[in-house]
């Protein structure tokens, strides 16, 4: 028998920034907890057809899936609830959804028929809806429209919704996320934008079946009674949702107000029971360390823009949250500006001095390169720990050309494109896709194979001889001077399966200096912690 799957769209409402994304994955992580087999879509309402081409001022982080798509954050967030890997098909924007139709209109894929905004883009959306659903073989799907109700941009894929309802009245339901300011000159949780947020709903067609009240403060009962009867939800589908001290523990919190039941009710779901231990086991990890472990991740960074430098490294900072809790330290993120380090060698000894370990996320340009260089070779020369990501790789690579080999100018093309040392440099696939401006989508992207050298760190972090990690990049270490570097102690631990492409660096002599061209942290899960995470985290807490 087919299984009659269920729907559950997640809108907001007031604000962006209320915590949208992990309400939905925390709906998730409890439905999951059930026993569901549940997936998750994100729709981004923007037209670039991916985050890909948008620079981190603009769009945080780029979270990239197996599959080699470039999503939003919160992808990420519904990878580490769901505790399961994401797809392509799990993520859209208003401009892939357009070029698909587009393109099937070319292809006189409408036979003659006109193509028009409504209903064939919400139709288009509703497909790929089914689609993330059947390849999941869900019961439940999780559609989260990004942007706020109200707003022009997100109109169609609330359409979307209206039209999954009217067709399977009994399988789809929408979730309000909204937010209940507390005015410091008033003192009082006010409801009315809440109330607002739902009219808006309503105008559109859509009435929620739930609202979700996020706010500084729990929502008392008699604002509850007070948005039930003004925007004719049930008392019990109010759910008092305040700033919680840590996103792990929002299915908890959710949990007792019976969001479960209520969706499992709404839905006509079977009822089970809830296994919950794995996060109760995690919120007791996460409470317990008093001793902290000191991280200092080396970036450049954004000080206007909408989102923050916590928004541009979200799974780096989960992935260091997961390895320190699992050894029992509490984790301690310390920003650190590499572009102050060109001007101030002093202030770089002293903030370095000054943590456990040194991490060197993933970046692209120029600006502050040389000061990340500096901070590289201080962790080296000093022994503290040190985690290079990507970019960071790339740099630790030149750092070593530039002392041990003496070649003052080593770098990658990427920030001396006339370098005589181009120990990075474009990767051969790449020439042609710049050349022809074909930026969107093409690095090298997703999964790959790694093959792990036998007694080496990453071998002995990852207990096996080959992984397979994420990437996004489009420069690669150049081979051409692999023996000269290996010569001068560099050890390339893992590399691409045909020896084409070093994929990890260590040093010995060194209590942790490992660096990856992959992205560790987007595989990295509250309840595993990525191999090189943990051993970077640990060898931090020795010192
Ligand atoms: N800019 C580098 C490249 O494209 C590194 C990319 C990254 O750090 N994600 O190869």
């Amino acid at each position: 028998m087919q299984k009659r799957r269920k729907y559950i769209f997640v809108t907001g409402g007031v604000m962006s920034g209320v915590g949208k994304g992990v309400a939905t994955a925390s709906i998730g992580a409890l439905l999951k907890a059930r026993g569901f087999c549940v997936t998750a879509v994100k729709i981004d309402p923007y037209v670039n057809v991916d985050p890909g081409t948008m620079n981190p001022v603009e769009h945080g982080e780029v979270f990239v899936t197996g599959d080699g798509q470039e999503t939003d954050q919160d992808l990420g967030n519904y990878e580490r609830f769901l505790n399961t890997d994401l797809h392509a098909v799990n993520y859209m924007t208003t401009g892939s959804v357009y070029l698909s139709v587009i393109q099937r209109e070319r292809a006189m894929g409408y036979g003659g028929k006109t193509v028009e905004v409504v209903p064939h883009i919400p139709l288009e959306v509703i497909r790929r809806i089914k689609k993330a659903g059947a390849e999941a073989d869900a019961d439940v799907v999780l559609v989260e429209v990004g942007g706020t109700v109200g707003e022009y941009q997100n109109i169609l894929f609330l359409e979307a919704c209206r039209m999954l309802r009217l067709e399977h009245p009994k399988d789809v339901m929408t979730v309000l996320v909204s937010y209940l300011p507390v005015p410091g000159a008033l003192g009082e949780m006010k409801s009315k934008p809440t109330q607002y947020a739902c009219r808006s709903l309503n105008s559109v067609g859509i009435q929620p079946d739930m609202i979700i009240c996020r706010s500084t403060h729990a929502v008392d009962a008699v604002r509850k009674r007070k948005l039930s009867m003004n925007c004719s939800v049930d008392e019990r589908d109010v759910i008092s949702a305040p700033d919680a001290s840590s996103i792990y523990e929002v299915p908890l919190h959710f949990r007792s107000e019976h969001v479960s039941e209520r969706i499992i009710a709404k839905l006509g779901l079977p009822k089970r029971p809830i296994k919950l231990k794995a996060w109760t086991d995690l919120r007791d990890r996460m409470m317990k360390p008093t001793k902290p472990v000191r991280i200092g991740i080396v970036g450049k960074y954004f000080s206007t823009g909408d989102f923050t430098l916590s928004d541009a490294y979200l799974s780096v900072i989960e992935a260091i949250k997961h390895a320190a809790w699992a050894i029992g330290r509490k984790p301690e993120i310390e920003w650190l500006n590499s572009e102050a380090y060109e001007q101030d060698p002093e202030l770089m000894k002293k903030q370095l001095g000054n943590v456990d370990g040194v991490l060197i996320p993933g970046g692209f340009g120029t600006r502050g390169v040389e000061g990340k260089i500096l901070a590289i070779r201080y962790v080296r020369e000093h022994k503290i720990p040190f985690l290079g990501i990507c970019y960071g790789m790339q740099l630790a690579v030149a750092e070593l050309a530039r002392t041990k080999l003496h070649w003052k100018d080593a770098a990658s093309t990427e920030f001396m494109p006339k370098t005589k040392h181009p120990v990075i440099h474009l990767m051969n696939e790449q020439e042609e896709r710049m050349k022809n401006k074909d930026y969107g989508g093409s690095m090298r992207l997703g999964n790959y194979p790694c093959r792990l050298a036998p007694k080496t760190k990453a071998r002995a972090l990852y207990g096996a001889g080959e992984i397979v990690e994420r990437h996004r990049h489009r420069y690669e270490f150049n081979p051409l001077y692999r023996h000269e570097l290996e010569s001068a102690g560099l050890v390339i631990s893992g590399e691409s399966p045909d020896g084409s492409l070093a994929e990890i660096i260590e040093l010995e002599n060194h209590p942790f200096f490992v660096a990856s061209q992959f992205h560790p942290e987007l595989t990295s899960r509250p309840f595993k912690p990525n191999p090189l995470f943990l051993g970077f985290v640990k060898a931090a807490a020795k010192g």
